[in-house]
């Protein structure tokens, strides 16, 4: 019994998860979410900050094969640091 082999390895991003991947012969489209049972975390201090607004955004990946585009789809998310002083 062969099985059809999964994309998922090819797009395992540390901190998300894959929501879905479409693909046909032109384009194949990953969406991503963050994984939630991560926190957001201030890149200067790393205290754990606060989600202040998600905007959805694409960025293209190499190429797969005979499939040239290749679409990430990812939330972006701006947070903002609880931090007694924001450092
Ligand atoms: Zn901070």
């Amino acid at each position: 019994m062969s099985r059809t082999p999964s994309l998922r390895p090819l797009y395992n991003y540390p901190g998300w998860v894959i929501q879905e991947i479409k693909l046909n012969t032109e384009v194949v489209m990953v969406r991503l979410r963050r994984d939630l049972r991560l926190k957001i975390c201030c890149p200067h201090c790393l205290r754990v900050a606060g989600e202040n607004r998600l905007v959805i955004q694409s960025a293209k990946d190499l190429p797969l094969g005979p499939v040239n585009l290749v679409q990430i789809i990812y939330e972006a998310i701006q947070g903002y640091c609880l931090g007694a002083n924001g450092n």
